[in-house]
C-alpha cells in the first residue's frame, strides 16, 4: 500500500505574500505536490487561465456548489466567493499524492475542523510583533479605515495559535525553505510510517 498524501495548507493574513510562496514553492524541482485549484466568483484578472489559476465561475454555479457539498471550505473575501473544490483533494490523498491548498485563514480554519490531520502552515510577516505593537498603543489614535484595517490584521494573527507551524516570510527563498524542510520531516513522523505499515499488513 502507497502512503496517503499530506494535506498542506498555506495560509496567513492577507498581503503577506501567500502567493508568491506558493508559486516559488511549485518552481522548484526538488519536491512534488498537486496544487488544489480553488474555485471564485472574482474576475479574471489578465495573464490568469481558468481551470490553472483558478475555475471562474458565476455567483450562481458557486452557489450551487455550495448546496451540493462540493467544496472542503469558502469563504467570502473582498465581495467574492472562494473555496476548495472537495473531490479533488480526496482522490489525490488517496492516490498518496501530497496536496497542497494556499487559502485564507477563515477557510483555513474550516479545513483544520474537517481534515484535522492536515498540516496547517502559518506565513507570517517579518514584523509581526512590530505589527502588533504599532495596533496595539495606537490603534486608538487612527482613522476609522485604518483602526478597522489594524483590527482585522490583528484578528487574522491571532488565528496563530491554531495552526502547527508559523514560517516568517522574510525572503521567498527563506520561507519556501522553511516549508519544504517542514513537508520533509512530516513524511519521516512515527505515526505515519506505523499507520502505513499498519494499512498494508490489513490488506
Ligand atoms: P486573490 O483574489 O488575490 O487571488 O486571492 C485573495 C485571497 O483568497 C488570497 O488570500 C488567497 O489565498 C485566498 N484564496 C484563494 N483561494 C481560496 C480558497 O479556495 N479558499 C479560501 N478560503 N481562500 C482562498
Amino acid at each position: 500500500m502507497t502512503e496517503k498524501g499530506l494535506l498542506i495548507v498555506l495560509s496567513g493574513p492577507s498581503g503577506v505574500g501567500k502567493g508568491t510562496v506558493r508559486q516559488a514553492i511549485f518552481s522548484q524541482g526538488e519536491q512534488e505536490f498537486m496544487y488544489s485549484i480553488s474555485a471564485t466568483t472574482r474576475k479574471q484578472r489578465e495573464g490568469e487561465v481558468d481551470g490553472i489559476d483558478y475555475f471562474f465561475k458565476s455567483r450562481e454555479e458557486f452557489e450551487r456548489m455550495i448546496e451540493k457539498n462540493e467544496l472542503l471550505e469558502y469563504t467570502e473575501y473582498v465581495g467574492n466567493y472562494y473555496g476548495t473544490p472537495i473531490d479533488y483533494v480526496k482522490k489525490t490523498l488517496e492516490a498518496g499524492n501530497d496536496i497542497f491548498l494556499e487559502i485564507e485563514v477563515q477557510g483555513a480554519m474550516q479545513v483544520k475542523e474537517r481534515m484535522p490531520e492536515g498540516i496547517f502552515i502559518f506565513l507570517t510577516p517579518p514584523d509581526m510583533m512590530e505589527l502588533e505593537a504599532r495596533i496595539i498603543n495606537r490603534g486608538t489614535d487612527a482613522s476609522p479605515v485604518i483602526r478597522e484595517r489594524m483590527e482585522k490584521a490583528v484578528e487574522e494573527l491571532n488565528l496563530i495559535r491554531y495552526y502547527d507551524y508559523a514560517v516568517e516570510n522574510d525572503t521567498v527563498d527563506n520561507a519556501v525553505n522553511k516549508v519544504l524542510a517542514i513537508i520533509k520531516s512530516e513524511h519521516l513522523k512515527v505515526s505515519r510510517i506505523l499507520d502505513t505499515k499498519l494499512r498494508t499488513e490489513k490488506e
